[in-house]
């Protein structure tokens, strides 16, 4: 096993693009998936295209069919796998009284239960190949704060940190490590939609929710998906061997835990 395999969800777009370019910077091979294959094959494209090596996949990642059928198909497309980073998720800005049960089903089952099968799907296949393995999750500040407007959102993020958690403890003994991102307010389309979903419910103009959200970042900038990446770049590497069931702030300077 010579070059590292790393499956990112969610990697069309925002974060999970930046972490798929950074980890195929690190050289890792990389596996694209998404619920639009156009989309991810544009990205994996580019990265072959700038001299890395990836591959895309269909994958829906509420569906656990899809997800086992996914890590089945990076193994034999590219011998193994080392890497899972469990970043596809979906927000929803509503009061949480007023939030509809279609709305809560698909956080959850994107958010929640995607991030289980995830988990269940890289543990079987490090488990196989008797590998270590590291599965890193795509919790937030959300996920330390229950935030207005975005309360499921921010319950899905919680339930994140406490799968982290249990399943560091559990699979620690098989060389697994399982952590966690929590990034803060990323310029990524999921907060062009939070800022317009926003705008809409308290009656302010496009660009104006965020603006707000911004002025309480400490180091004064909104959060580039490379921020994001850094972290999971060191994260998926050999100098995180010792971390594990960790959810680690990257919002520069918003909450401190
Ligand atoms: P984004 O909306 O820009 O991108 C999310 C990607 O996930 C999209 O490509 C989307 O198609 C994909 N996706 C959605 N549902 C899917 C499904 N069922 N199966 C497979 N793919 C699916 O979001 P982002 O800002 O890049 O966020 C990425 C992750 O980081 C999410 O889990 C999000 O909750 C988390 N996060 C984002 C922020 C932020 O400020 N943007 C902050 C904290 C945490």
């Amino acid at each position: 096993m010579t070059e590292k395999v790393a499956l990112i969800t969610g990697a069309g777009q925002g974060i999970g693009e930046g972490i798929a370019r950074q980890l195929a910077n690190d050289g890792f091979q990389v596996a694209l998936s998404g619920r639009h294959l156009d989309k991810v094959q544009k990205v994996a494209d580019s990265i072959n295209e700038n001299g890395g090596k990836a591959i895309a996949l269909k994958t829906d990642v509420s569906v656990r069919d899809e997800v086992f059928a996914g890590v089945k198909e990076v193994a034999d497309k590219l011998g193994h796998l080392d890497v899972y980073v469990n970043n596809a998720g979906i927000a929803h800005v509503a009061q949480l009284c007023n939030t509809d049960q279609a709305h809560i089903d698909s956080l959850m089952d994107i958010n929640v239960k995607g991030t289980i099968y995830g988990i269940q799907a890289a543990a079987e296949q490090f488990k196989k190949q008797g590998t270590p393995g590291k599965i890193i999750n795509a919790s937030s500040i959300a996920g330390h704060e229950g935030f207005e407007l975005l309360g499921v959102y921010s319950a899905t993020k919680f339930a994140i940190r406490g799968l982290t958690q249990a399943a560091a403890k559990e699979l620690a003994k098989d060389k697994i490590t399982v952590n966690a991102y929590c990034p803060g307010i990323v310029l990524t389309p999921m907060w062009d939609q939070i800022d317009e979903e926003m705008g809409q419910i308290h009656n302010v103009p496009k660009g104006e929710s965020l603006k707000q959200y911004l002025a309480g970042i400490a180091l004064g900038r909104g959060e580039e998906p490379s921020d994001v990446a850094n972290l999971v770049s060191f994260l998926a590497s050999d100098k995180a061997d010792y971390i594990t069931g960790q959810a680690i702030m990257v919002d520069g300077g918003i909450k401190y835990v």
